[in-house]
């Protein structure tokens, strides 16, 4: 079969997606292959299509047993002859896996590095067809990387033991040092490099001051109703107030730390991935290895820790490549927290610094005057267009020049003693009538009352620009007392300027929720279709023990509901409709279908 006909017959799709074929063409040249593609790109299929064009087997190596039971689960239902051997499995489960594979039965064998590289393999597999290796998570043999697998390291003994043979590595995060490392080890610095950039323009970026953040939580979640999405919070506390918080308003919010014990976990991350329409509320200890396609949106309550980690979460939405949601709460308390954290880390001066830098840009990225989607991927070394899909496109702020309440909010500062916080700052500008301020006797100051022309959330903006422009910094020991920066101070003398962003605080129901599959325009009779499908498919997932997407995407049932197919015919061309699910589902949807309203 050619590539286009195994991506229709057996995965029901009708084009590739950019960096898809030239890939895949390399592969079945023949050549070696370093693919470099942003999560939800489809490096799964770069080796699938190559593997099912070709006469032999492929060998897939894969770093974690989830990862490959998912991938193995999926193929499966494709009806495309997959084995994995690996620890997940009883011995002889492995056992017949590796007969099937011997007798050439299988297309594809999945394996964990370590299994892969010993002499009996090794010797085992020559004896075979084998025309392809497929490395993914290739990042993971190089020490360069944050995510150093020593059994990878083994791989480097693949090319000698099979010189003939073409290895193709994937991964979605390779810097240059780390790509170089990958390629010299798995093929000598030879093979083609293929790199797509990092930007998934199907995630809409928003950041919004945080306020009453279970309020602004929740408007979010609920402005995407029946979707899979995860809420990431710093604490664990926080994670169980959150879901507690969402299920009280009738959401189906679940929670996940590293505090709980590990059978609930692995049951809360099952649910998840399994059923539809359920909210994640995590820690960041979520997310690792999970590759569900379809969870529609991320909320940060909390500032991550950098802009790596920042893309690394939202990644996790919108892999299938339907429209998805990131918002990022953030205040002036994040900041603080997270500047504590460095400083109470265990580490040198010098790595200190670097992480204040790191917390830095995506402080810089937050205050974005701009488009979002620049400011994110010029700190990977991209420059782009404004994208038209993030809050700063599609709803440009409006800046107001404050140069003289910039120049007030110094003056406030140093008259206290540069030692409050903006609380307080705030309380003094404004005149208010505290205890505190009558402890302090900041009511006889000069700038006392000063500011009383701004309301307390324009101050409250004002103060986190200033921060995030460097007229002021946070206390480092973990006050929150606000300093004026030298630049802070020349405003005094009348040197330099300021103008911030106007807060738009729109609550997110204003923004309608955007459907998977936005060119479809379905009816109030298709919704109501379209979530008896949804059921169906719940039913025949659970029957068969594996998550709900892997049955049909949210795209699939979209297009069905709107389309209405009434035989096989059209049932199969459908988005996503292969002759394997042609034949072993059509029959329950189409009757779903036409069972009328
Ligand atoms: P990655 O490994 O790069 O994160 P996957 O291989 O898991 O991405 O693919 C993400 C999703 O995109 C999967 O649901 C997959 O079926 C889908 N997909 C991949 N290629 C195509 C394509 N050419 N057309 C439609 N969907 C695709
Ligand atoms: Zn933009």
């Amino acid at each position: 079969m050619t590539p286009e006909q195994v991506l229709k017959i057996v995965f029901g799709y009708d084009t590739f997606r950019p960096g898809q074929r030239p890939v895949i063409d390399a592969v079945l040249n023949g050549e070696d292959a370093l693919a470099v593609m942003p999560t939800g790109a489809g490096k799964s299929l770069c080796y699938q299509v190559p593997a099912l064009c070709l006469d032999g087997l492929t060998v897939v190596v894969s770093p974690l047993v989830a990862l490959m039971q998912d991938q193995v689960a999926a193929l499966t239902l494709a009806g495309v002859p997959v084995e994995a051997i690996n620890s997940g499995r009883s011995r002889g489960e492995n056992v017949d896996s590796w007969r099937r594979v011997a007798g050439g039965e299988a297309k594809l064998l999945y394996m964990a590095p370590e299994r892969l590289m010993t002499e009996r393999m090794m010797s085992a597999l020559k004896k075979l067809p084998v025309r392809l290796f497929a490395i993914d998570e290739a990042h993971c043999i190089s020490q360069w990387g944050p995510a150093f697998r020593p059994e990878y390291a083994q791989l480097a003994d693949l090319k000698p033991h099979f010189p003939d043979v073409p290895i193709i590595a994937l991964t979605a995060t390779a810097d240059t040092v780390t790509q170089d490392d990958i390629a010299d080890k798995l093929f000598g610095g030879n093979g083609h490099r293929f790199i797509t950039g990092f930007d998934r323009p199907n995630i809409r970026l928003a950041v919004a001051p945080k306020g009453d953040w279970k309020r602004q939580m929740l408007d979010f979640v609920q402005a995407h109703p029946g979707d899979s999405g995860i809420v990431y919070c710093l604490s664990r506390k926080k994670t169980e107030e959150a879901a507690a918080y969402l299920r009280d308003h009738g959401i189906d919010a679940m929670a996940y730390h590293a505090g709980m014990d590990a059978g609930t976990r692995a049951a809360n991350q099952q649910r998840f991935v399994r059923e539809p329409g359920v909210v994640m509320v995590a820690t960041i200890a979520f997310g690792m290895g999970i590759d569900k396609p379809d969870v529609r949106f991320v909320l940060h309550t909390d500032i991550p820790a950098s802009i790596e980690a920042y893309y690394q979460e939202i990644g996790r939405a919108g892999r299938d490549g339907e429209p998805a949601d990131a918002l990022m709460l953030y205040g002036l308390g994040d900041i603080r927290t997270r500047r504590m954290f460095i400083d109470e880390e265990d580490s040198d001066a010098d790595r200190k610094r670097r992480e204040h830098k790191r917390l830095d840009a995506l402080i810089g990225y937050a205050e974005a005057p701009a488009c979002r989607r620049r400011t994110l991927l010029a700190y990977f070394g991209e420059t782009i267009d404004p994208c038209g899909n993030c809050d700063m496109c599609l709803n440009p702020p409006e800046m107001v020049e404050a140069t003289g309440e910039a120049a007030l909010a110094v003056a406030a500062v140093v008259a206290t003693g540069e030692m409050f916080g903006p609380a307080h700052i705030i309380d003094v500008l404004r005149g208010a009538d505290t205890e505190k301020v009558r402890a302090k006797r900041h009511d006889q100051l000069d700038v006392y009352g000063a500011g009383a022309g701004r309301a307390k959330g324009e101050w409250q903006t004002i103060l986190r620009q200033m921060t995030a422009a460097g007229l002021l910094s946070l206390d480092l020991a973990g006050y929150g007392g606000l300093k004026p920066t030298p630049e802070g101070r020349a405003l005094l003398k009348g040197k330099g300027g300021f103008r911030f962003r106007l807060d738009t605080v729109r609550p997110a129901k204003a923004q309608k929720a955007r459907r998977v599959a936005a060119d479809i325009d379905l009816s109030d009779r298709d919704e109501v279709l379209l979530s008896r499908l949804k059921a169906l498919r719940l039913d025949l997932a659970r029957e068969r023990g594996v998550p709900a997407y892997h049955i049909f995407s949210d795209r699939t049932l979209t297009e069905m509901a709107h389309r209405r197919p009434g035989n096989e015919e059209e049932f199969a061309e459908l988005h996503g409709v292969g002759a394997r699910k042609l034949k072993d589902f059509a029959e329950a949807f189409l009757l779903e279908v036409g069972k009328g309203d």
